[in-house]
């Protein structure tokens, strides 16, 4: 493990080990015991249950699988663990992240391993289900040794539940139809959120994509997701609705990727699936804050990998250690949109990225056939003079969706794939963003990596769009950035109907997908109307306050922001007021650490995040004009006085000093759509 500290001690008293007379096989309780997973077998069915300070959060839920070299779901029994395994161990560690809510994360969790076994003698097959219990996640996988001549193994169907008491309710986005919408792209997680909806089926009975939050009535939060899904591996989702409480893990959808590719992931033994991760909380607090989708994964490229094999360590060596910057962007396409593709629109972005400060413009879609590769590297040079870096867009396509938009056909081959990443390298492109994925099948997930890893050898990050969650990567490539798999700001160009929710979206994603993992939203608009030049297009509902705080809430490593050339004119002339450019310039994107302050899905969001030192408080409000009483004790003191970013009364932003009084009573005020950010 990456920089781990693991101790290995049998810790008895954690784990009640009960005979076979009695029902319970083991409870595993988290360090500070306040969560529980409560293990054991019914009819010869792996099942668990989860409590959180002695109230139920999970009922008795099925665990397993069937695959094709056996069925591990049902006529199983408890096996003695192997010699060489440690079936109960503490572990901690410490690791460091540069593209998450935080830098440095120590992670403590009690480990078991639930050994269990179908048949006897020759015909035995063995399986482990290893928990990792920290204060308020739960990870668990299934662990499948090689069997004799049997070395790979095909999952046909996961059977592992989650059945929630009946007061449930749910935050949950439902998984769309595959090959439908825009160029018979979707799925793309990119359906809508329904909030506090009480247990029920999904519209297109397709299930519900992660990460899904639950509320336990007033019992407390849960998060449910997955995390460590690579090559070896399809995405998995939640099923609809079962037995009226209950959802289980499903695997893709036939149609997706154009019918193309199977559905049962298979991977070779000794082996494990992804890990199915649930975070549980009486608050949001440990849901905005979890770091649940890193703790138990390491990464692919580094010596420290392997530490047991001096072999492997001069083998992980031929990967040179590469360092990836990280800022904001200007992109063209997000408010000018398709005609923009041509060398002054382009230039004039690179210019906005200058006199922002910003680090990136990414070129978007149709740079290759409206500009063409020639034009390019004079359009790279020029970024280069005025000292910004090169992202461009790409197609993942491939013969899986009806994509026109190019290039095409570059990423979904190896032979062309490395042909233009060479020629991205040698002209100093620095990423790629690449759009329309094919789904969820393991066949696109080994398309993800290959990317990934092609664009390592070529020293270029990628941004994806169009495509599935991740899971993990942050840990696991160190040139991935982000991922949309949200609706995100290009619907709010697209249509009125998205501008009125916008503030609606802002105070959701903190709290579920944008806590799972790096999210490529690709706003903070200060046009007021979201077409070129800033008179036509769908009117933008928000204050700027709001699309201010939006650049703390929303975490992307890069960010790339859609403010525009006609933002930096003077007031007079429609630009920007120079408070949001002052902001816009400043914001940082990457953060030290991540806090929950307050908020409700859908209402209204609170988040603290600190860089260096300085704390940015944002909040939002999708709900009437309030005024918000916030304990910011862990932030600022008495006598303070910070710089606070407000909504006027006219919906004007305002930038002024507030001294603070009681850190533990700081009042805000917010407009319906507004916000703030105080910056300490
Ligand atoms: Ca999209």
């Amino acid at each position: 493990m990456n920089k781990a500290i693991i101790k290995s001690i049998l810790c008895s008293a954690l784990f009640a080990m009960c005979s076979s007379m009695m029902a319970q096989v083991a409870t595993v309780s988290s360090p500070d015991g306040r969560l529980k997973v409560d293990l054991d077998l019914r009819n010869g069915q792996p099942v668990y249950s989860v409590s959180y300070d002695e109230k139920k959060m999970l009922e008795e839920s099925p665990l397993g699988f069937k695959s094709n070299i056996g069925d591990f779901s049902t006529g199983l029994s408890v096996r003695e663990p192997d010699p060489s395994k440690v079936q109960t161990t503490h572990v901690e560690k410490k690791y460091a992240m540069t593209r998450i809510k935080k830098s440095q994360i120590e992670y403590e969790a009690n480990v078991y391993n639930f050994c269990l076994k179908a048949g006897e003698g020759r015909r035995q097959r063995q399986m482990d289900i290893v928990f990792y219990v920290s204060n308020n996640d739960i990870a668990f996988r299934y662990e499948i040794p090689r069997h004799g001549d049997t070395g790979s193994i095909r999952i046909m169907n996961e059977e592992t539940g989650f059945r929630f008491p009946m007061q449930t309710t749910t935050f949950m986005c439902p998984q769309s139809d595959a090959m439908v919408g825009w160029k018979r792209t979707k799925p793309s997680y990119e359906e809508g959120y329904s909030y506090d909806r009480p247990l029920a089926e999904s519209k297109a009975r397709h299930g519900f994509t992660f990460p899904c939050l639950f509320k336990v009535g007033e019992d407390g939060w849960v998060l449910v997701s997955e995390t460590g899904n690579d090559s070896r591996y399809c995405g998995c989702r939640l099923s609809d609705l079962k037995e009226g409480n209950m959802y289980t893990v499903d695997f893709p959808m036939p149609e997706e990727n154009n019918g193309n590719g199977t559905i049962e992931p298979a991977f070779a033994l000794p082996g494990a699936t992804p890990w199915r991760t649930i975070t549980v909380g009486k608050t949001l607090a440990p849901i905005v804050e979890t770091t649940a989708p890193w703790n138990t994964l390491t990464p692919k490229y580094g010596a420290e990998q392997n530490p047991e094999t001096g072999d492997d360590e001069i083998l992980l060596r031929t990967y040179p250690k590469k360092e990836f910057k990280f800022g904001k962007s200007t992109w063209s396409w997000i408010v000018w949109q398709d005609a923009s593709m041509n060398w002054n629109d382009q230039c004039a972005y690179i210019d906005l990225a200058s006199q922002l400060g910003y680090q990136y413009i990414l070129i978007d879609a149709g740079w290759d056939e409206q500009l063409g590769y020639k034009k390019m590297e004079d359009l790279i040079r020029y970024a280069h003079i005025k000292n910004v870096d090169v992202f461009l867009w790409f197609s993942s396509s491939g013969y899986w969706n009806d994509i026109v938009q190019s290039p095409i056909n570059k990423m979904d081959n190896s032979i062309s794939r490395k042909e233009v990443m060479r020629w991205m390298k040698k002209n100093g492109v620095k990423g790629i963003k690449v759009d329309f994925w094919g789904g969820d099948k393991q066949e696109t997930f080994r398309q993800y990596e290959e990317v990934f890893s092609d664009a390592y050898d070529n020293d270029l990050m990628v941004i994806c769009r169009g495509c599935t969650l991740p899971r993990g990567w942050e840990m696991l490539y160190p040139n991935y950035v982000g991922s949309e798999a949200v609706l995100a700001s290009e619907n709010l160009v697209f249509s009125q109907g998205a501008c009125d929710k916008e503030a609606k979206d802002t105070s959701t994603h903190p709290f579920i997908r944008n806590a799972v993992g790096c999210m490529e939203w690709g706003g903070s608009f200060l046009n007021r109307q979201l077409g070129r030049g800033n008179k036509r297009g769908p009117k933008r509902t928000t204050t700027d306050c709001h699309e201010l705080a939006q650049a703390v809430l929303f975490q992307n490593p890069i960010q790339n922001f859609a403010v525009t050339p006609e933002n930096m004119l003077p007031e007079s002339e429609g630009g920007a007021p120079q408070v949001s450019i002052d902001f816009m310039k400043q914001v940082p994107t990457t953060w030290d650490d991540t806090k929950y302050v307050a908020g409700y899905p859908g209402q209204f969001a609170v988040l603290a995040r600190q860089n260096s030192g300085k704390w940015y408080i944002a909040g939002n409000n999708a709900s009437d004009e309030c005024d918000k009483v916030l304990d910011l004790s862990r932030f600022v003191k008495k006598g303070d006085v910070v710089t606070l970013y407000s909504d006027k009364a006219d919906s004007e932003p305002q930038r002024t000093e507030l001294k603070i009084k009681d850190p533990k009573k700081v009042k805000v005020h917010m407009l319906h759509n507004g916000g703030f950010v105080i910056v300490k």
